[in-house]
């Protein structure tokens, strides 16, 4: 079997055009939807997340706010300056880059964004919404994979799925996420015994581990459905690197029914449902209906 490609760049410049289109149509009522991206420190991979945010926010139309402030920022300061964020009109999200230099709590950080502009809902208030089924700021990335998991299965009602690895950014939302869709959803993690066995029951198979190429052929039930969430980077010789995921595309593309590549499968989804996200944020803030790309929950 060679499976279908599930081409998360295709789908998520589709999903951008439909932001697009509903930006236009707000800035024509006065409204234009803000989004507050907060780098603290010099961390290279980060600037380039956020780089490529602010870039993105403005190709659909919407206002980016930068905020970079030193490595050495207190506490007291950047939590004042969610405070202001929280009290901008012209501020709908806001997103605070993590990692977070090891001084400042995360947590307390997360928790002081106002839960209404809480674009990557990880606010308790969000987590505890999706957690009982009602309506959320839902993580980007878990927000991603089930756009293109229903996209390419319809329902998903009834079918096992698997999800590796059980952060709060990734495994635990989308399992979640996946539960809500009436899918029998099992965790597995680092302490799990016989990860191939439980894989190979899985007809959706979620890798987000950080393990490169973890994820074999062996593990895989012919026919399921694999989103590789992993984004690693490996030596390719000459001193060279690239990019794999958390699944042996190679091998596993000869099993699978569907899988994502690495690049090009989840990564655009998730900037793609930051934009959703929002203009859901920015919808809600105007008493407007809300956008049908985040309606998740
Ligand atoms: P994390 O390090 O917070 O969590 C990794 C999880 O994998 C843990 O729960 C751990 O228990 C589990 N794990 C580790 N080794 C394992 C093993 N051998 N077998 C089974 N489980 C194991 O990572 P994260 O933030 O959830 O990210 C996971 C991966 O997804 C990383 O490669 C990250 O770069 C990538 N990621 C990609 C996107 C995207 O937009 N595509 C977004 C976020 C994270």
């Amino acid at each position: 079997m060679t499976a279908k490609l599930l081409d998360g760049k295709a789908f998520a410049k589709g999903v951008s055009a439909e932001i697009t289109k509903s930006v236009a149509s707000l800035k024509q009522q006065g409204i234009t939807p803000g989004l507050a991206v907060v780098l603290v420190g010099e961390d290279a991979a980060s600037e380039v997340y956020v780089r490529n945010k602010g870039l993105q926010t403005k190709a659909c139309g919407m206002n980016s706010f930068e905020h970079k402030l030193p490595a050495q920022t207190s506490e007291a300061d950047l939590l004042a300056l969610i405070g202001r964020l929280n009290a901008d009109a012209s501020v709908h999200g806001i997103l605070v880059q993590l990692p977070l230099p090891s001084h400042l709590n995360a947590d307390l950080v997360i928790n002081t964004i106002d839960p209404a502009k809480d674009v990557d809902g990880f606010h308790i208030s969000n987590v505890g919404l999706l957690g009982t089924g009602q309506r959320a700021l839902v993580p980007c990335t878990p927000l991603g994979c089930l756009m293109l998991l229903r996209d390419h299965l319809g329902s998903l009602a009834g079918l096992n799925a698997v999800v590796v690895g059980r952060s709060n950014i990734v495994g635990k939302p989308l399992a979640q996420l996946l539960l809500n869709d009436s899918c029998t959803v099992t965790i597995a993690h680092s302490r799990t015994r016989d990860l191939p066995s439980i894989c190979r029951g899985a007809d959706i198979l979620i890798a987000a581990v950080g393990r490169p190429e973890l994820i074999t052929a062996d593990y895989i039930k012919p026919g399921a459905t694999v989103i590789d969430v992993g984004i690693n980077r490996v030596p390719a010789g000459d001193g060279k690197t690239r990019l794999v995921g958390d699944v042996d595309f190679a091998s596993v593309s000869k099993v699978a029914g569907a899988i994502t590549p690495v690049p090009g499968g989840v990564g655009p989804m998730t900037i793609a449902c930051l934009l959703a996200n929002t203009l859901t944020a920015c919808c809600h803030a105007h008493n407007l209906s809300e956008s049908a790309l985040s309606s998740a929950s």
